[in-house]
């Protein structure tokens, strides 16, 4: 059992909050593909077993011409994935592409809308509008996929929390599968960094995101989704099989600038850079060197954010009976003081009410 991942790393432009690898220069899009293959067959004896979940990602897979997303699907394997997942712009989502999709293997469509008010997305660079994003979706529904994921960020500049609710309760009513809502991150380098170093607009203060991922937690439940990760909620059976493989430590094999892989046991990773790339025919390759230590809380961190938590017994398994008795002298203080529950199975869980105070829990319990 293995997933796939391909990293497309071309966009439209740049998004102001942007800071995944990715380019606007849509030049060497062929030639990309060509070494993307080349890796693919250069790489594939890595599989961990048959590739059950596929998911394409970027950048934006959107941004290829429909001959190159179809060469990408010959060359895969394709026999026993049960999710194959393709993430799209709105303003990429024509007719033709949404038939294209339904067409294809691809089972699941991953859209970021980000926000249903105008003004927000102008100002985080987005190019589509609210309009065209509800159209989009609309598109895809029409063309019978059925599985479609939307992306939303809160804590945008100029959000309130009423413009929040608009676009969180206008996004359920359009009754996507899947729900993936992120807190706004400043990175240095992006653009919106730098115009809050110059002053350009307020940061939401803490208590305000606090209430927003609240009103996200309440909504999503009145639409029937499970809040399944901390930022990921999906309609019953609607988990995505892919991103849980990785929270699962299921082996993937990462293609691609940027991407990572992961063997059950060697993590590596393909460094950014496109003409390095392209010119060693995806062969760029790198490992990454993680102590014993650094899987340890790597794993603590991903199952923690996770509803269905940390089993102990798992994790002795893994990592042996002295890093669980560390671990669980760590777990002490959080547990006493209930931001950290544990099970009569052994299992540690972080209450869906603390999953915003997450990272301190974690913390604390990480060797
Ligand atoms: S479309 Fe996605 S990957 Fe591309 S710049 Fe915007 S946020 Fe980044």
């Amino acid at each position: 059992m293995s997933g796939l991942y391909l990293h497309i790393p071309f966009c439209h432009s740049k998004c102001a909050y942007c800071d995944f690898f990715s380019t606007p220069n849509r030049t060497r899009v062929e030639e990309y593909v060509d070494a993307l293959e080349k890796e693919f067959h250069a790489r594939k004896g890595e599989l961990n077993g048959p590739v059950t979940t596929v998911y394409l990602g970027g950048g934006t897979p959107s941004a290829l011409p429909l001959n190159l997303l179809e060469r990408i699907l010959e060359f895969i394997p394709l026999e026993n994935a049960r999710e194959i997942t393709m993430e799209v712009n709105p303003e990429d989502v024509t007719d033709d592409l949404a038939s294209w999709i339904a067409a294809s293997e691809i089972n699941r469509v991953s859209m970021g809308i980000q926000s249903l008010i105008d003004s927000e997305l102008k100002i985080i660079g987005r190019r589509h509008s609210a309009r065209d994003a509800m159209d989009a979706f609309a598109r895809l529904r029409h063309a019978g996929i059925e599985n479609i994921s939307v992306d939303l960020i809160f804590g945008l500049p100029g959000q309130t929390h009423a413009s929040w609710l608009h676009s969180l309760d206008s996004v359920l009513e359009m009754k996507p599968d899947h729900l993936s809502a992120y807190s706004l991150m400043l990175e240095p380098g992006t653009r919106l960094w730098a115009m809050r170093q110059a002053g350009k607009f307020r940061e939401t203060d803490e208590a305000e995101v606090e209430n927003m991922y609240r009103s996200l937690c309440d909504k999503a439940a009145g639409a029937g989704m499970e809040h399944y990760e901390i930022s990921n909620f999906a309609m019953p059976g609607k988990q995505s099989l892919h991103n849980s493989s990785y929270w699962n430590l299921t082996p993937y094999l990462g293609l691609g600038t940027g991407a990572h892989s992961f063997d059950g046991s060697t993590r590596r990773f393909n460094p950014p850079d496109i003409k390095s790339y392209i010119a060693t025919g995806g062969l760029i390759t790198e490992t990454d060197s993680e102590t014993v230590t650094e899987k340890i809380n790597d794993y603590i961190m991903i199952r923690l954010r996770t509803s269905a938590g940390l089993s102990t017994a798992a994790f002795r398994e893994l990592f042996g009976h002295e890093a669980t008795e560390s671990l669980m002298a760590n777990a002490s203080r959080q547990l006493a003081g209930g931001l950290l529950k544990q099970t009569a199975a052994g299992v540690l869980y972080i209450p869906e009410r603390h999953f915003l105070v997450s990272d301190t829990v974690i913390s604390d319990l990480m060797l």
